[in-house]
């Protein structure tokens, strides 16, 4: 199956930090994918803005060898590679002073898509707005994209949103959250709104409870000390396991448009209960035969930074009443493994005879790895003897599935780049989704620094801290293993 590329107008983006790690690891190899895919329309320009005094031949050779090191598959091919350089251009800028911006000024054009990736430090983002602005570069249809943190707590994401609302009107604004531009998530939406079987039992008189799991492998090692300033909380339960939450959650939308699914996103996290401490477990990862411990990783030896975190949350709607969300993410775990399941409720009765066992379907979305979707239904277990029940998955694995064509499963960063330039804000945090996901995390993050909470530890490979196994146990449940 060959999949469809919708192409997209001709654009100017430019890629302020475009020599930064993120520049070089996911966003430039991600285009040259798309141009591989023929979705940048020839006269369309990359144009890379930094620090680093550097002219468009020392950049272009700076991307080859991002596109050779990151590229995957596609890096073996020099020619697309030839092609992809021509369309890139640098500029040397100072955010903070007036270098270079009358020669980005004279290169970018009025006539054509605008896209500003601001792939900095977001104290640099007011000063990158103001200029964009005053040296007459950004028009009313320029959009800009903004990266992950998005503050660090409702107040400075506030302010956050207030610098950019000063220049930028919120039509104008895209905040990335990667984990919604990744296929099975936007699978989920096309599950429960595309097909007549799910619609009907997503409700509180159907599910027992909902799980959502993203187990990481590796420790904080190299960025130990952002990190430690962090946790997981800040770093990834606050924006995207709250977003995975919220498509779960959410009810159906008018349609399929951003602000349609963005206002019912909003409706979930304000339906969000406050969390007694009793259902939070946070934890940090000892030492382990494959590195050392979470302190060590962040050279702060007193350090009561989580790199895991599990939790039961409550949505107070008519939907969900009574339903637990279990979160839980953590580092240095046994797999590295994401996904979401929905567990649906024991029957009411069984008429086979002999079947102790509790048989339940799951719906299960993996993110990661092999990104699909099972649901495990009860059949009877072949052969003679008699009607034994087992439970077996239904299971479609997007590579099995869908072909050659699951081999185009565009990476995050790539497909929601390409929205930007679509114009389309579906699969992007609107400013007032993210303060109210910070309205919710902040009580609870005052709460255990606080009560100066420690973390429990938990081994290095392990599923993390004990306590989070008894968060569940006691309501008579069990987290799903964590499997690579
Ligand atoms: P980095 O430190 O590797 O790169 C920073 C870039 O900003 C460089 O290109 C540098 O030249 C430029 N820069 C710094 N000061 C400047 C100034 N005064 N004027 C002009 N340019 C200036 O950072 P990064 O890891 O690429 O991260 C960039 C942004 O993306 C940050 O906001 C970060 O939080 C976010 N982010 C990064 C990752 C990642 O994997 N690296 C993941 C998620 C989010």
């Amino acid at each position: 199956m060959v999949s469809r590329v919708i192409p997209v107008d001709e654009f100017d983006l430019v890629i302020f930090g475009g020599t930064g790690d993120l520049a070089r690891r996911k966003i430039l190899p991600g285009l040259f994918r798309r141009f591989l895919s023929g979705q940048m329309p020839a006269g369309s320009r990359i144009i890379g803005a930094a620090r680093s005094e550097l002219d468009g031949d020392g950049y272009r050779e700076m991307i080859a060898e991002a596109v050779a090191e990151f590229g995957g598959e596609e890096a073996s091919n020099k020619k697309g590679l030839e092609a992809f350089l021509k369309q890139l251009e640098y500029v040397a800028i100072d955010a903070r002073g007036e270098g270079g911006w009358a020669d980005l000024a004279a290169i970018v054009r009025q006539d054509v898509v605008q896209a500003f990736y601001f792939s900095v430090a977001p104290s640099l983002f007011g000063d990158l707005a103001e200029r964009l602005h005053t040296n007459k570069i950004a028009n009313a249809q320029s959009r800009i994209v903004v990266e992950k943190p998005f503050g660090r707590d409702l107040e400075t994401a506030r302010e956050l949103n207030q610098t950019l609302a000063a220049h930028f009107d919120e039509s104008q604004i895209y905040r990335i959250d990667h984990y919604l531009g990744k296929e099975t998530v936007q699978n989920l939406m096309a599950v429960r709104f595309g097909n007549v079987l799910f619609e009907p039992l997503w409700n509180n008189h159907y599910v027992d409870h909902i799980q959502i799991t993203v187990a990481e492998t590796v420790g904080v090692g190299g960025r130990g000390a952002y990190y430690d300033k962090s946790g997981a909380m800040r770093d990834m339960v606050q924006n995207h396991l709250m977003q995975l939450l919220c498509l779960i959650a959410m009810e159906p939308p008018g349609q399929f448009e951003a602000d349609a699914v963005r206002d019912e996103k909003l409706k979930v996290i304000r339906a969000l209960q406050s969390i007694d401490h009793h259902h939070i477990v946070r934890g940090q990862y000892d030492a382990g035969p494959d590195g050392p411990s979470y302190r060590e990783d962040a050279e702060n030896p007193r350090s009561f930074t989580e790199s895991f975190i599990a939790m039961r949350c409550h949505i107070a709607n008519w939907r969900w009443a009574g339903v637990p969300f279990y979160l839980r993410t953590g580092k240095r775990m046994k797999a590295r493994s994401s996904e979401i399941a929905v567990v649906f409720k024991d029957l009411g009765h069984t008429i086979f005879e002999g079947d102790e066992a509790r048989h339940r379907n799951i719906l299960a979305i993996r993110l990661q790895p092999n990104e699909g979707i099972d649901l495990q239904v009860t059949i009877k277990e072949p052969g003679p003897g008699g009607m034994r029940l087992i439970d077996v998955p239904l299971d479609m694995t997007f590579a099995d599935a869908l072909g050659d064509g699951a081999e185009d499963v565009t990476d995050a960063y790539e497909r929601l780049i390409m929205d930007v330039i679509r114009g389309n804000q579906t699969l992007f945090m609107r400013g007032d989704e993210v303060e109210a996901a910070w309205a919710w995390t902040d009580p609870l993050i005052n709460s255990w620094e606080a009560r100066n909470d420690v973390p429990k530890h938990y081994d290095a490979g392990s599923a993390g801290p004990e306590d989070a196994m008894m968060l569940l146990h006691r309501d008579g449940r069990k987290w799903r293993e964590i499997k690579g």
